[in-house]
C-alpha cells in the first residue's frame, strides 16, 4: 500500500469492528429475525428437515455466522426442540462472532435452549470437524469490500482519506474474474474477498463431511457493477466515510461471485427471500399465529408482509443454498442452480 489514506476494505473492516463492539447495532437497523419470530422458526424447521435428509448425523455442528442478538438461533432451537427432539439433542451449537459484546447477548438469548453449551469462534475454520448445518443472515453484507473504478486504460482503487475517497492506480491480475466484466468508464466494481474466503471454507468442509449452508442477504445474482456501499444510522442513510464506527457499513452481496467459488458441492438458488419463505410455509404459520392472538393479528400480518412482499424485503433479499450428501432437494428451493447462473437484481 502506498500513499495516504486507508484502502476501502481496511477502512470498512475497522469501522465495522468498532461499530459492532461498541454499540447496540439494532437501534440503527432491523433484521428479519428481529421483525418476526416466524423467520427463525422456519429456519429451525428447515434445519430439522435437512438433518433428516443428511441421514440424521449425531452429533452435527449447528453453526451460525454473525448471530447478532442471537434471536434467529433462539427461535430456531425452540422450534427444533419441539418438533425434532433427536435433532435438537444431536446439535452442537457453534457461533461465529467477533464482537465480545454481542457474544454476551447471544449467550443470554440461548440460555436453556441448547442441549450442550454453545461455543463461540472468530472464524469458520475454528469450528470442530464433522457434519454441519450453517445459517448466515445479513452476515456477508457487513464484510469489507474493495471498490475499483474503471479508467479508459485500466483501473483505479478507492482509498479513504479525511472522510472522502481518493483514487490510486490499481493493478488487476489479468485473470481476475472482475477484470473481464464490461464496466463503462467511471463505473465502480466491488469485490468482497472475505465473503469468498468464507464460502471456500464452507465448501471445503462440505467436501469432507455431509452438510448444508444457507446464506441470506440483500444483494444481486448476476455479473453486475455499481457503488452499493451504504451506512445506516437510526434507520436513515448516513455518509459512509464520516465518523467511522458510528454507523453500520454494508454493501450488496454478489451471489453470482459466491456461487462461482462453490466448486464440487450442490448449489441451490439464489431465490428471492419472499419465494423461499413462502415455500417453507411462511403464510400458513403467520395465519396460525394471527388466529391464536387476534389482538396482534395486524402486527403479525404486517411483519409477514415486510419479510416477503416484493417491494419490502421479499425481492432484494436473496437466499443461496450449498449442500453435500443430501438425499433429495434442499427445502425451499425450486431446484439446483443452473450452471450459467440465475437472473437477479443488480444494485
Ligand atoms: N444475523 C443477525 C445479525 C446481523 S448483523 C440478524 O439477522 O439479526 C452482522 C453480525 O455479524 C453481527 O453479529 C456482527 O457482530 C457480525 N460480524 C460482522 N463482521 C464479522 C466478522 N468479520 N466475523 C464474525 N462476525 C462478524
Amino acid at each position: 500500500m502506498s500513499g495516504p489514506g486507508a484502502r476501502l476494505d481496511q477502512f470498512m473492516g475497522r469501522a465495522n469492528a468498532a461499530y459492532y463492539a461498541g454499540r447496540d447495532p439494532f437501534s440503527d437497523f432491523i433484521t428479519a429475525p428481529e421483525i418476526s419470530q416466524v423467520f427463525g422458526e422456519l429456519l429451525g424447521a428447515w434445519t430439522a428437515v435437512v438433518w433428516q435428509l443428511l441421514g440424521q448425523p449425531d452429533p452435527f455442528m449447528l453453526v451460525e455466522a454473525g448471530p447478532g442478538r442471537g434471536t434467529l438461533m433462539a427461535d430456531a432451537l425452540r422450534l427444533v426442540r419441539r418438533v425434532a427432539p433427536a435433532c435438537h439433542a444431536a446439535a452442537r451449537v457453534h457461533l461465529i462472532e467477533t464482537s465480545p459484546r454481542l457474544r454476551q447477548e447471544q449467550a443470554r438469548a440461548l440460555e436453556g435452549l441448547t442441549a450442550r453449551p454453545a461455543s463461540w469462534h472468530d472464524a469458520i475454520t475454528d469450528v470442530p470437524d464433522g457434519p454441519m448445518i450453517l445459517l448466515a443472515n445479513e452476515f456477508f453484507d457487513a464484510l469489507p469490500i474493495r471498490q475499483f473504478v474503471r479508467r479508459v486504460d485500466g483501473w483505479d482503487e478507492r482509498f479513504v482519506h479525511d472522510g472522502a475517497f481518493i483514487h490510486q492506480p490499481a493493478s488487476f491480475p489479468p485473470a481476475h474474474p472482475a477484470a473481464t466484466r464490461a464496466v463503462p468508464e467511471g463505473g465502480v466494481l466491488e469485490t468482497c474477498q472475505p465473503a469468498l474466503d468464507f464460502t471456500r471454507a464452507v465448501v471445503e468442509r462440505l467436501r469432507r463431511w455431509p452438510g448444508a449452508a444457507l446464506l441470506i442477504d440483500y444483494g444481486y445474482d448476476a455479473p453486475a457493477h455499481g457503488d452499493s456501499l451504504q451506512a445506516l444510522r437510526h434507520g436513515r442513510p448516513a455518509d459512509p466515510l464520516r465518523d467511522p464506527g458510528a454507523a453500520d457499513l454494508t454493501a450488496h452481496v454478489d451471489f453470482h461471485a459466491i456461487a462461482q467459488v462453490a466448486d464440487g458441492v450442490d448449489v441451490w438458488g439464489s431465490e428471492p427471500q419472499g419465494a423461499f419463505l413462502a415455500a417453507l410455509g411462511l403464510h400458513a404459520r403467520s395465519e396460525q399465529l394471527a388466529r391464536a392472538a387476534p389482538e396482534q393479528a395486524d402486527d403479525i400480518r404486517a411483519a409477514t408482509a415486510r419479510l416477503a412482499a416484493p417491494e419490502q424485503m421479499g425481492r432484494l433479499f436473496r437466499v443461496l443454498g450449498l449442500s453435500a450428501g443430501l438425499k433429495g432437494s434442499l427445502p425451499g428451493f425450486t431446484g439446483p442452480r443452473a450452471a450459467a447462473g440465475n437472473e437477479g437484481d443488480a444494485p
